[in-house]
Parts: C-alpha cells; sequence; structure tokens
C-alpha cells in the first residue's frame, strides 16, 4: 500500500518491451540512421503522442520532452523560467521536488508566497487572489497531496490565472494516469509527470508538457549532445532537442510506452472509480478508531492516499508493526513535504500513509483494516 512512492504492479507489457529493448534491440536514436534507430525513434515518437492524447495537449509533440523523472521537469521548469525579481506562488502542499530548488533560487533573488491550506489540506482558490503581484511570474501547484491525497482546486485556480495572463505549471505527480487532466482546457503553461506512478511505468523516465510560449522563456538546465547540429558547441534553438541533452533513456520509453497503451485502453476513469472504492472502504473502515485521518477523509475530495496520525503511538512504530505483524508495506514520516505536514499539524510526528493501486483488492484493503485494529487493541 505504499502506491503514492511508486505503483506497483507496473502495466502488464511494461517489463516486456523494456526487456524487448534491451535484449533486441539496444540502439540509440537520433544518431545513426539504421533501420533498427528509426524503429525505436518511432516509439520515441508514438510515446510522445501517448502523453500529448492523454492529456489533451493542444500543442506539438515536440513541446512533449522527456525528462529523468518529475523533479527533473520541475527543477528544469523553476530553474528555468524563474529570474532574479520573479515571484512565485504554490500552494502549501508542495513536495520538496518544488521546495528545494525554490528555496536555492531565493538565494537568487527569487522570492514565492504559498496558498493557505485549511488542517485537512484544503485550499480554497480566492485566497490566491491577495497574493498575485505586479512579479508574480508563475504559479506552480501539486494537484494532489502526496501526503494526505486532498485535491487541489485546480479548475478555479486555472481560471484566475487565465483572466490575468499569469502561467500556470501543474505537479501532476499523484494524479497523472489517476485523475483527468485536461492541458487546453485548463489552459496550462506546463504539466510535470512521472513515468512510474500512475502511468503505471518505469522509474527514470518522466516528461513535462510545455505550452510554446512558456517553453520559448525557458532556458535549458542542462546542455550536451542532442545528436543534431553537431557542427556547433551552441545549445539547439528547437525542441525537444534544447531540453533533451544527452543519450535517451530507451528502455523507460519503451515501458512507458507500454504503460501508456495499457492506461489508454482503460481509461483514467475507470482506475479513478476503483481507487475512489478502496479509499471509501479504507475510510469507512477507520472512521470510528482512536486515530486521525490527516485529510478530507472523502474520497471525493481526495486521491488514493491517506495519512493516518496513530495519536497517543509512534507512528513509525505503528508503520513498522504493520510490516513486521501483517507484511502490509506503508510509508511513515514526512513524505519529503514538511510545510504539506505542518499544514496537516502532522509536523513533526508525521502519518502512516496509505496508498491503492490499480490492482488493490477490497480483500486487500479489508486486511489491512484488521491490522490496523489488532494494532490498537494491543496498545
Ligand atoms: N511531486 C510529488 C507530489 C510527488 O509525490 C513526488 C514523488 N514522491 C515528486 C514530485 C517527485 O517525483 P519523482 O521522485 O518521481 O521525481
Amino acid at each position: 500500500m505504499d502506491n503514492a512512492a511508486t505503483s506497483f504492479p507496473k502495466a502488464p507489457g511494461v517489463g516486456q518491451a523494456m526487456a524487448h529493448y534491451i535484449e533486441k534491440m539496444g540502439v540509440n536514436v537520433g544518431r545513426g540512421t539504421y533501420e533498427q534507430a528509426s524503429e525505436a525513434g518511432l516509439v520515441v515518437l508514438e510515446t510522445r503522442q501517448q502523453l500529448k492524447t492523454l492529456f489533451h495537449f493542444p500543442g506539438k509533440v515536440k513541446h512533449v520532452i522527456f525528462t529523468p523523472g518529475a523533479t527533473y521537469s520541475l527543477n528544469q521548469i523553476l530553474r528555468g523560467y524563474l529570474k532574479p525579481g520573479d515571484h512565485v506562488v504554490v500552494s502549501s502542499l508542495e513536495h520538496n521536488a518544488v521546495m528545494r530548488p525554490l528555496t536555492d533560487l531565493q538565494a537568487l533573488g527569487v522570492t514565492f508566497s504559498r496558498i493557505p491550506a485549511d488542517r485537512e489540506g484544503r485550499t480554497k482558490a480566492e485566497d490566491l487572489l491577495p497574493l498575485l503581484r505586479e512579479n508574480t511570474r508563475l504559479v506552480l501547484v501539486n494537484h494532489a497531496s502526496n501526503v494526505s491525497g486532498t485535491i487541489f482546486p485546480l479548475e478555479e485556480v486555472a481560471r484566475i490565472c487565465r483572466e490575468r495572463g499569469i502561467p500556470l505549471a501543474v505537479d501532476g505527480a499523484q494524479t497523472a494516469g489517476y485523475l483527468p487532466i485536461d492541458f487546453e482546457k485548463l489552459g496550462l503553461s506546463a504539466l510535470s509527470v512521472p513515468g512510474h506512478k500512475g502511468l503505471l511505468g518505469p522509474q527514470g523516465i518522466g516528461a513535462m508538457l510545455l505550452a510554446p510560449e512558456f517553453a520559448k522563456a525557458m532556458e535549458p538546465v542542462t546542455t550536451g549532445g542532442t545528436g543534431s547540429a553537431s557542427d556547433s558547441e551552441i545549445q539547439p534553438g528547437y525542441l525537444p532537442d534544447r531540453f533533451e541533452s544527452g543519450t535517451m533513456n530507451l528502455p523507460g520509453i519503451f515501458g512507458l510506452h507500454a504503460a501508456l497503451d495499457y492506461v489508454l485502453t482503460q481509461g483514467v476513469e475507470s482506475g479513478r472509480a476503483h481507487i475512489k472504492q478502496c479509499t471509501r472502504q479504507f475510510l469507512q473502515g477507520v472512521q470510528d478508531l482512536p486515530l486521525r485521518v490527516a485529510g478530507p477523509a472523502d474520497p471525493e475530495l481526495q486521491v488514493g492516499v491517506v495519512s493516518l496520525d496513530f495519536e497517543g503511538l509512534d507512528n513509525a512504530e505503528v508503520s513498522f508493526a504493520l510490516e513486521q505483524q501483517f507484511g502490509i508495506q506503508t510509508r511513515c514520516g514526512l513524505h519529503c513535504a514538511p510545510n504539506a505536514h505542518k499544514t496537516l499539524q502532522t509536523f513533526p510526528q508525521g502519518t502512516v500513509r496509505f496508498s491503492f493501486g490499480h490492482e488493490t483488492t477490497p480483500e486487500e484493503v479489508a486486511y489491512a483494516l484488521e491490522g490496523i485494529r489488532a494494532i490498537l487493541k494491543g496498545r
């Protein structure tokens, strides 16, 4: 029950696709022009197209950029776009993949404000308004908290940003593949997604989808060989090459391609319905127990992530006992998001996080509840 860290199992066919690339292909793309390289190039192109389809991305496939993951995408967006004197607004529930680059950027004269949230992690979109300044150049928000699962009011915030012409970037780490994300309808400037969570692909591959004007305003954080314009020592200005230096993670892309095939065939809505049901069952099961759900405790308002604070007990010991006595894998602690825990009032003790996946069964949820009850009984 640690799918928020990385989903398991991966989509059917992911391992096979990766093995096929490693055992049967092993070529590079964008360099040699032999047939197998073109074949691999086609898979890369198709994977960009799959991401474009999944997220209703109105731009060209060249604006779908592969990265090593969400952390890299978010660093590229923040460090590549912001300049000294810029102000950014973020949510109160950001992951350190956002907060650490932003804290680094403070030293260069970038400032930030956080939209407040309540003790359940709920944000009111209008609370963004008083934070906006003349120099606010970006709003970047976490679509759903990796601690409490709370879903951010993205549509309303996107409307505010659109009306004021402020670029909006989204950290979709906990929602890509789990909730529908419509890049076009929201009018986003950038979306960052990891391949290994709700997209059910492998680690080490992710993407960022960039609106053309936003991409133009961004400097690459990493430069190097692109297999293109090799007559020049200057980084190419065109996409995707500008942001894709170095040999690509082809085993990762082959795996992601198979995963996206599955996600697109199944449909995000059916996965959402399944995980919502697991979340509902779990929340009902804990409602009368002596513990606090640090979050909305409502499956409509959260993704399949539930944080529990076993008040009066040591959360780390509970998580350990769940594993040792019942084989239930959870993640305890502060989940790389200290300010989210401060907002949820679970700092510094942290929480025990349960997160459900596309193959979590009602029996497994019932078993986890049994484990929790047994531990509480023995306290
Ligand atoms: N943002 C959020 C909300 C996350 O949950 C995570 C992963 N825990 C990240 C960013 C970073 O993703 P990755 O570790 O895959 O780069």
